[in-house]
């Protein structure tokens, strides 16, 4: 296996927080890093040598990238297959193209689990307005996604009956759409692996993650569960990223329901929102053990080295452009603030996150939540 050493170049598709904090960390490892995005104020903009301003359909925008790079990764997995390919034929793409062509549709991603044994919950697969309202009759209250494009719970739609099972799918774009059974969940969790090309991997500590409408609000690791179940999910999310021959990372998202069973949600092939705590947590963060992973080098330690918690920060904390109280905030103990440097805040949108380490999760969780009720401006609502 070849190893790609610091002084390359590490390219990036994609130039939001993952790929900023990504780049940082090549940075740090003395690394060059270029990035592409559609955006031309992207975050990873800060810590990139050259950005390329381009939509992530645009293969000879990416084939641009591929040419002055040693190796090329990603934050995101929208990327269109011919723009992946483009980058294959000149420089190693990882995690590899056929890998991401699996995860980026939720249908696929989804059938693929399913082919490969893992547990799922009970879905179906719909074109038309009548197989939509079916399989809402047959599964019960579920949940209508969009193959493609959503994120943060954008593009899915709460149902219970078959008449509003026609609306979601009209609403979703009357496409292809995903009827996911509405699960009774007790935790949410997820597990990180690293794997590098030589099939060498490190599974990280599983997370416990909050959602609120469908957006992380929080993480924590350790999460409180029981060994058995703890190690299962490790084992799952092992086995998906080596049946994926995933080259990078692969965060897989479970389910643990109220009656017992882990269910897998999905996969995303690239550093993950709820292992933004590895940071502090574990002895290597999820952006270091990337550029690791696909360059090829020993991958870190994810032993844990404190307990640590995130809070994300959204856009409803900025109050008609007025910033958060960062100082208020960072009075508490060992509190980090993260900030993703985007120029404007707007409802919803990630902007950063706040992190801390202290004697159990719980008092890491407590002191992100404090120093973010802290952050709050008078006119913002408290969260
Ligand atoms: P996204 O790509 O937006 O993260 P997810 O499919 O992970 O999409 O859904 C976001 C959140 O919505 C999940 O973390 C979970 O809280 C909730 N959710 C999604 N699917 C289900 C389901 N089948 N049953 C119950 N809750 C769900
Ligand atoms: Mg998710």
């Amino acid at each position: 296996m070849s190893v790609i050493l610091p002084g390359a170049t590490i390219g990036v598709l994609g130039g939001g927080q993952l790929g900023r904090m990504t780049g940082m960390a090549a940075r740090s490892l003395g690394y060059d890093v270029q990035v592409l995005d559609p955006d031309p104020d992207c975050p990873a903009r800060a810590i990139a040598s050259r950005t390329i301003t381009a939509r992530f359909d645009d293969a000879d925008a990416a084939a641009e990238l591929a040419r002055d790079c040693d190796v090329v990764t990603l934050e995101i997995e929208q990327i269109a297959r011919p723009a992946l390919e483009a980058v294959t034929t000149l420089t190693p793409l990882r995690p590899r193209a056929e890998a991401v062509f699996t995860v980026q549709d939720r249908i696929r991603q989804r059938s693929w689990l399913d082919k490969h044994g893992f547990p799922v919950g009970p879905y179906r697969a719909v074109g038309t307005a009548d197989e939509c309202a079916a399989a809402v009759t047959a599964l019960g209250p579920s949940i209508c996604k969009a193959p493609m494009g959503g994120y943060d719970g954008r593009g899915q739609r709460r149902v219970r009956t078959a008449e509003e099972g026609t609306e979601a799918w009209k609403a979703l774009g009357s496409g292809r759409v995903i009827v996911e059974q509405f699960l009774d969940l007790d935790i949410e969790l997820s597990v990180l692996v690293a794997r590098r090309e030589d099939g060498v991997c490190a599974v990280y500590p599983p997370s416990v993650n909050h959602h609120v409408h469908g957006v992380l609000d929080w993480a924590i690791t350790p999460g409180a569960l029981q060994a058995p179940l703890l190690q299962h999910a490790q084992q799952v999310a092992r086995a998906i990223a080596e049946s994926m021959g995933i080259v990078g990372l692969l965060a897989v998202e479970l389910f643990l329901t109220k009656d017992g069973r882990l269910l897998v949600n999905e996969l995303a092939p690239r550093p993950h929102n709820t292992y933004h705590h590895s940071e502090r947590g574990h002895s290597t963060s999820q952006f270091e053990q990337l550029v690791r992973a696909v360059c090829g080098l020993p991958l870190g330690s994810v032993d844990a080295v404190a307990p640590a918690a995130i809070a994300n920060l959204l856009g409803d904390l900025w109050v008609e452009g007025d910033q958060p109280h960062f100082v208020e905030a960072l009075a508490v103990p060992d509190v980090r603030l993260h900030l993703y440097g985007k120029a404007s805040a707007r409802p919803g949108r990630k902007m950063g996150h706040l992190s801390a380490i202290a004697a159990t999760a719980e008092e890491a969780l407590a002191r992100v939540l404090e120093a973010r009720r802290r952050m709050a401006t008078r006119s913002a609502i408290e969260v």
